[in-house]
C-alpha cells in the first residue's frame, strides 16, 4: 500500500484499517454493494461491477491493471493482507486462480471423503487438487498433457488420466479447462447425489448433450462458477498461508518480468509449460528456474528490490 484515501479510511476484509506499507492482495473486482443483483448475494456479478485488469483506458481509472507501477483499488474491492511469510511467488494468484478455487469448492459442498474428478490441469486445476486433496477428497485430475499431469500429482492428486481413459465414478466434478468435452466428461462422471460445478467454461463454444434423465434420476447438481465473493478470497489466502510449502504453488510461475520486458513475459507465457509468468513492476527480469532450483524468496531475490 503506497497511499491510502483520507475520506474513506479503507479496511481489510478482517476489519482492521489498511496501513501504509501494508504487503496485500485485493479482489479482481469491485461491487457496488446496492444494486439489485449486489442485494441478492451476487455481488460477484454486480451490475456495476468493475475488473481489475479487464477494463479499457477510462478517464475515472486509469490505473485498473498490473501493467503498471500503481493501481487505484475502487470502493467495494475485497482487500487481505498477506503475512510477510508467504513468498510473492505463492501468492501471486490469490486474487485469480486460488479465490475462484474457493468459490468452486464452496459450491461443490464439503469434499471430505468424496471422489472428486477434476478436469483440466492448469492453475485453476492443479489449485482445485491441492485444495481438495487437503481437505480429504480422493483427486482425480484429467489433462492431455502429460507435463501438467505429473504437475497435478505434486498438488495432491492421487490419480491422473488422459481424456480418452476412464474416469470412474465421481461424487463430485470440477470442470476447469473451458473444454466442452470435459463438460461431458463431468456431466457423465458423477453419480447418484453428484455435483458438477462448471467454472473454466468463459468463453463460447458448441453446446453440450445433457441426458436430462440420468441428472433427475440421480439428484445430480450441476452449477456455474464465475467470479468469486469476498469470502472466497480470504479462504484462498488463508490456504496458502498454511499450505504454500505443503505444495510447489512458487513453481507455477516460470518466470519475473519487468515492465520493460512484457512483450518477453507474453511470449514466455504462451510458449509454456508454465502456468503463470509473473510482472514485477519494480524488477527486471530473472531467467525461468531450473527443474529442482528452490523458490526465491518475495521481494529478496539476488541483488535486492529495485526502487
Ligand atoms: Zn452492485
Amino acid at each position: 500500500v503506497a497511499a491510502l484515501s483520507a475520506v474513506e479510511p479503507p479496511r481489510c476484509l478482517d476489519g482492521l484499517p489498511l496501513r501504509v506499507g501494508d504487503r496485500v492482495v485485493w479482489s479482481v473486482a469491485a461491487s457496488c454493494g446496492r444494486c439489485a443483483t449486489c442485494r441478492r448475494g451476487l455481488e460477484q456479478k454486480c451490475q456495476y461491477l468493475r475488473k481489475y485488469g479487464h477494463e479499457a483506458l477510462a478517464d475515472d481509472w486509469r490505473l485498473s491493471g498490473g501493467f503498471a507501477t500503481h493501481c487505484v483499488l475502487q470502493p467495494g474491492t475485497a482487500v487481505v493482507r498477506v503475512p510477510e511469510s508467504v513468498p510473492d511467488e505463492a501468492v501471486v494468484s490469490a486474487s485469480c486462480a486460488t479465490a475462484t478455487v474457493a468459490a468452486v469448492l464452496s459450491a461443490a459442498g464439503d469434499p471430505a471423503g468424496t471422489e472428486l474428478l477434476v478436469t483440466g490441469a492448469g492453475m485453476l486445476g492443479v489449485t482445485a487438487s491441492a485444495m481438495a486433496a487437503q481437505a480429504g477428497a480422493a483427486v482425480t485430475v484429467c489433462d492431455p498433457d502429460p507435463w501438467r499431469r505429473e504437475l497435478a500429482r505434486r498438488f495432491g492428486a492421487a490419480r491422473t488420466l488422459a481424456p480418452d481413459e476412464p474416469t470412474g465414478r465421481a461424487d463430485i466434478a470440477l470442470e476447469l479447462s473451458g473444454s466442452p468435452s470435459a463438460v461431458g466428461t463431468c456431466l457423465a462422471a458423477v453419480g447418484l447425489g453428484g455435483r458438477v460445478v462448471l467454472a473454466g467454461s468463459v468463453s463460447a463454444s458448441d453446446p453440450v448433450p445433457m441426458d436430462p434423465q440420468r441428472l433427475v434420476r440421480n439428484l445430480i447438481t450441476v452449477t456455474g462458477v464465475h467470479n468469486y465473493r469476498p469470502r472466497d478470497l480470504a479462504a484462498g489466502v488463508a490456504f496458502l498461508t498454511r499450505h504454500h510449502g505443503t505444495y510447489p504453488f512458487a513453481e507455477l510461475v516460470g518466470g519475473w518480468f519487468g515492465l520493460g520486458q512484457l512483450d518477453a513475459a507474453l511470449a514466455a507465457a504462451a510458449a509454456g509449460p508454465a502456468p503463470r509468468q509473473a510482472v514485477r513492476p519494480a524488477a527486471e527480469a530473472l531467467p525461468p528456474r531450473a527443474a529442482g532450483e528452490p523458490p526465491r524468496p518475495g521481494g529478496r531475490r539476488p541483488g535486492g528490490r529495485r526502487p
